[in-house]
C-alpha cells in the first residue's frame, strides 16, 4: 500500500555535493486550522535556484545568510538569488489556514482539522526537489492532542495547555510527513525499537493488538533478514479511509484499523516496507524490486503458513490473473514502477512474488534467506536494483543466475505449456511437452500417480518441444504437469474460473447499467464505480451485447430480462433468489470477463457498492443488504496439464458421473488420454476467504476508488518509493 513517503536514502544519492539540513518549528492550531512555521535550512552547494511551498502559506520573513530578502514566488516555486560559496543558512517563516480533511478519502494537500492534521508530501514546508535531508523537527500542538513524524522522538514535554515534542530524522529522507490527533498513544520497547500506536479514543482498545503484531512481525524480519533499519515503528490513525505506509509509520483510518486482516496482514507487509522500499530504495532504473519481494515474505507467506493448499490455491489465482492480463500489459517486472491499477498489481506484486518462489525452489530455503541477509546488509539505507539481488543470491548460492533474473525479470509474458501425446504402456510413460517461441527455460515439476506410491519429477525445457519418457515400477494412472502450480505461466482459460475481480484487468471494461427508474440506474451505476477503478464506458442494451469486459449491474428484474434476450445464462442456482443482491463472475460469449451484479431494488443495489470490492476474489457472492450472506468460487472446468490413463488390462473407465458427452467418448478410448477431465477442485472456504483477505491487503481496496486515483496522481507525480 503505499503513497508518497518519505525515504530515507544515502546520502548525496542525488546532487552530488549538496546537501540540505532543516531545522523546522511548526505550531498547530487545529480549532482554527492555522499552521504557523519557521524553518531554518542549512544549505551545503551548489545550491538549487528554487524551493517549493504550498501557496497558501503566506511568507513572513524570508532571510539569507541573516539578510533579509523579499520572496519572489511563482505558481508555489519561491525563487532564490544566486547563491556563491559554499554553505548558506535560509530561514523561512511562514503561516496559513489549511482546509478540514475529508471524511471520504485521503485529502490531495494538506489539511487539519480537531479530527486530524496530515501533511504530507506537498510543500508544507519548503521542498528542494531531489535534495535529500536530515532533520530536526520542534513540533507544537494543543495538549489534547500529539503529533508524530517517521523521526525519532528525542524529546517531549507538556505545560500551558500544550504539547511540544522534538524529532530527529534517522538518516537523510526525501519527504517529510508530520500527523496529528487527538490520539492516545500507547508504546512499547522492544529491544533498541520503540512500538507506538496513536489511536482515536474511539478506538483505542485496540492498541495492545496492534502492538503484539508489530512486535510479532519485527521479530519475524529481524530474525529473518536482519536488523530493523530504524528507531521506531508507529502505527497513526487518521479521520480519512486511508492505508498509507511510510518508512517507520503507518497511517490508517480510523474505519480500516478495525479490519481484522490489516494487522493480520498489511501491516506486516507495511513493517517489511522498512527493509525492502524504505530502508533499502528502490534503483528505478532497473524497476521496483521491493513490491514483489514484499509481497512474497509478507501476503504469500501468511498463506503459506495456512497451509500447502491454501498457497496452492493463491498461486493458481495470480496464474490466472496473468493469464487473463492483456498481452500488452503483461511487461517484464523490470518495467514496473509502482502500482496505479490492478494489471500493474498482477506483474509487480505477484508475477514478482512467483520469481521470488521460484528463486526459492532453486536454490534452496537456506540459500535464499543467506541471500536476503547479504543484500539487506550490503544495501542499507543506499538504493538497489535487481542486480544488485542477483549478486546477492549468486554469492549465497554459489549459482551462477544470470540466465534465471534475465528471463523473468527483463522478459515480457510467460510461458504456456501445451501437454501432447501422452501414452503409457504400464511401465513406461511417453509425453510431449511443448512452448511458444522464443522458448522458456524452466524446471517443471511432474507428477505421475501409480497404482503404488506417486511418482515426482523435475523436467528441464529449454526447446519448444520436449520428448519426455519416464520409467515406471507400477502402472500409471494419471501424469500432471506442474500440479502445485510452482512454474509462472499463462494457464489455459479452462483452468482458470472466473472471479468478480476479472473485470478489473482491463481498464477498457465497459458497463450495462440497467433498471426502470433513473434512481435504479444511478443505483447500479454506483456499484459499478465500487468496482471498476476507472469509470467504464457505459452502452445501452439496443445495440446488444457489447463487447469485451463487461459488467451488467441492475435491478434483478431487468437484469432477468437482459440475460434471457441476449441468450446468456440465467442467475446460477448458487445465487438465484438468494438474499436481497448478488454478484457473479461468467464468461462474455467472446471470452471475455463478464460480472453481472443484480440487487432486488434501487436501495439493494446501492447496499453493495461498499462490500462489493471486497469480496471481488471469489466468483459469486450473495448479500443481504451489505452483508455477504454465502461467496464461492466455481470449480476449474478443465486440467489440460493432466492425462488420465485407463488401465489397458481393463480398457476403457467409466467417466465421471455427469461429464459431459466428450469426456465420455474420449474416456472409452482405451489407454487414451483424457486432456479433459471434469475432475473438479472446489476451493476451499477457508483457502477462499484467506486469499481474498490476502488480496484486500494488497491492493489498497480499503480506500475508496476516488483514494485510489488520488494516490495513482500522486504516485505519478512522486518518484517511486516503495510500498504498496
Ligand atoms: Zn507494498
Amino acid at each position: 500500500m503505499l503513497a508518497a513517503a518519505v525515504l530515507l536514502l544515502a546520502a548525496g544519492s542525488t546532487a552530488a555535493a549538496s546537501s540540505l539540513h532543516h531545522d523546522l518549528r511548526v505550531r498547530l492550531d487545529p480549532e482554527t486550522r492555522r499552521l504557523v512555521a519557521s524553518d531554518r535550512l542549512r544549505l551545503r552547494c551548489p545550491c538549487p535556484g528554487t524551493f517549493a511551498l504550498l501557496p497558501r502559506l503566506a511568507i513572513t520573513q524570508l532571510t539569507i545568510d541573516g539578510v533579509d530578502v523579499p520572496p519572489a514566488r511563482t505558481d508555489g516555486q519561491v525563487q532564490l538569488p544566486p547563491l556563491p560559496g559554499p554553505a548558506h543558512t535560509i530561514r523561512v517563516r511562514y503561516r496559513g489556514r489549511l482546509d478540514p480533511p475529508p471524511l471520504d478519502r485521503v485529502p490531495e494537500g494538506p489539511t487539519m482539522s480537531r479530527t486530524g492534521t496530515f501533511l504530507a508530501a506537498a510543500a508544507w514546508y519548503p521542498t528542494f526537489a531531489d535534495l535529500p535531508f536530515t532533520y530536526t523537527l520542534r513540533v507544537d500542538v494543543p495538549a489534547s492532542q500529539r503529533a508524530v513524524t517517521a523521526g525519532r522522538l528525542e524529546a517531549e514535554a507538556e505545560g500551558g495547555g500544550r504539547w511540544q515534542a522534538r524529532y530527529v530524522s534517522d538518516g537523510p529522507a526525501e519527504d517529510l510527513t508530520l500527523v496529528a490527533g487527538p490520539w492516545a498513544m500507547q508504546d512499547r520497547q522492544l529491544g533498541p525499537v520503540r512500538l507506538r500506536t496513536w489511536l482515536h479514543p474511539e478506538i483505542a482498545d485496540l492498541a495492545t493488538a496492534y502492538l503484539d503484531k508489530l512486535a510479532f512481525f519485527l521479530d519475524l524480519y529481524s530474525a529473518w533478514i536482519g536488523p530493523y533499519p530504524y528507531s521506531a515503528f508507529h502505527v497513526v490513525s487518521v479521520p480519512f479511509p486511508a492505508g498509507l505506509g511510510f518508512p517507520a509509520m503507518t497511517v490508517l483510518g480510523t474505519s480500516v484499523l478495525r479490519l481484522p486482516f490489516i494487522r493480520d496482514t498489511s501491516l506486516g507487509h507495511e513493517v517489511l516496507h522498512a527493509w525492502w522500499g524504505n530502508g533499502i530504495a528502490v534503483d528505478e532504473r532497473e524497476g521496483n524490486w521491493a513490491e514483489a519481494l514484499t509481497t512474497f515474505m509478507a501476503d504469500y507467506t501468511f498463506v503459506e503458513w495456512q497451509g500447502p493448499d491454501a498457497a496452492r490455491e493463491l498461486r493458481r489465482r495470480w496464474l490466472g490473473d496473468l493469464t487473463l492480463l492483456a498481452p500488452a500489459r503483461d511487461v517484464p517486472l523490470a518495467a514496473f514502477r509502482a502500482r496505479g491499477h490492478t494489471a500493474e498489481q498482477v506483474v509487480g506484486y505477484h508475477k514478482g512474488a512467483l520469481v521470488f518462489l521460484m528463486l526459492r525452489d532453486r536454490i534452496g530455503a537456506e540459500a535464499f534467506t543467506e541471500g536476503l541477509r547479504r543484500f539487506a546488509a550490503a544495501h542499507r539505507f543506499r538504493r538497489a536494483g535487481w542486480s544488485n539481488l542477483r549478486t546477492a543470491f549468486e554469492a549465497a548460492s554459489g549459482q551462477q543466475l544470470s540466465a534465471f533474473f534475465a528471463q523473468w525479470v527483463q522478459r515480457p509474458g510467460a510461458p504456456r505449456l501445451r501437454l501432447e501425446a501422452a501414452r503409457t504402456d504400464g511401465r513406461r510413460l511417453r509425453f510431449v511437452l511443448t512452448q511458444e517461441r522464443p522458448p522458456w527455460s524452466l524446471e517443471v515439476p511432474v507428477l505421475v500417480e501409480t497404482t503404488g506410491a506417486p511418482l515426482h519429477q523435475s523436467i528441464r525445457l529449454s526447446d519448444e518441444r520436449t520428448i519426455v519418457t519416464i520409467a515406471v515400477r507400477e502402472p500409471p494412472r494419471a501424469l500432471e504437469i506442474d500440479p502445485d502450480a510452482r512454474v509462472l505461466r499463462r494457464l489455459a482459460r479452462d483452468e482458470v474460473p472466473p472471479a468478480l475481480r476479472h473485470v478489473t484487468l482491463d481498464p477498457s471494461t465497459r458497463a450495462l447499467v440497467l433498471g426502470d427508474t433513473g434512481d435504479d440506474r444511478e443505483a447500479a451505476r454506483l456499484v459499478v464505480g465500487s468496482l471498476l477503478e476507472s469509470p467504464p464506458s457505459e452502452h445501452s442494451t439496443d445495440t446488444g451485447l457489447p463487447p469485451g469486459p463487461l459488467v451488467i449491474a441492475g435491478t434483478t428484474a431487468t437484469v432477468s430480462r437482459l440475460l434471457a434476450a441476449a441468450g446468456l445464462d440465467p442467475a446460477p442456482a448458487e445465487v438465484s433468489g438468494r438474499g436481497s443482491g448478488r454478484a457473479w463472475a461468467t464468461w462474455h460469449p467472446d471470452g471475455s470477463p463478464l460480472v453481472i451484479v443484480t440487487g432486488d431494488d434501487a436501495a439493494a443495489l446501492r447496499a453493495l457498492a461498499r462490500p462489493l470490492p471486497h469480496v471481488a476474489a471469489a466468483s459469486w457472492v450473495v448479500f443481504a443488504g451489505a452483508r455477504v450472506l454465502a461467496r464461492g468460487s466455481w470449480p476449474v472446468a478443465a486440467h489440460p496439464l493432466r492425462a488420465v490413463f485407463s488401465p489397458p488390462s481393463s480398457g476403457a473407465r467409466p467417466a465421471p458421473a455427469g461429464a459431459p458427452r466428450r469426456t465420455r467418448e474420449r474416456s472409452a478410448r482405451s489407454g487414451a488420454v483424457n486432456r479433459h477431465d471434469l475432475e473438479t477442485r472446489m476451493a476451499s472456504r477457508s483457502a477462499c476467504a484467506e486469499a481474498s483477505a490476502a488480496s484486500r491487503s494488497a491492493t489498497l481496496a480499503i480506500a475508496s476508488p476516488r483514494c485510489r486515483a488520488i494516490l495513482r496522481r500522486s504516485r505519478r507525480t512522486a518518484r517511486p518509493r516503495a510500498s504498496r
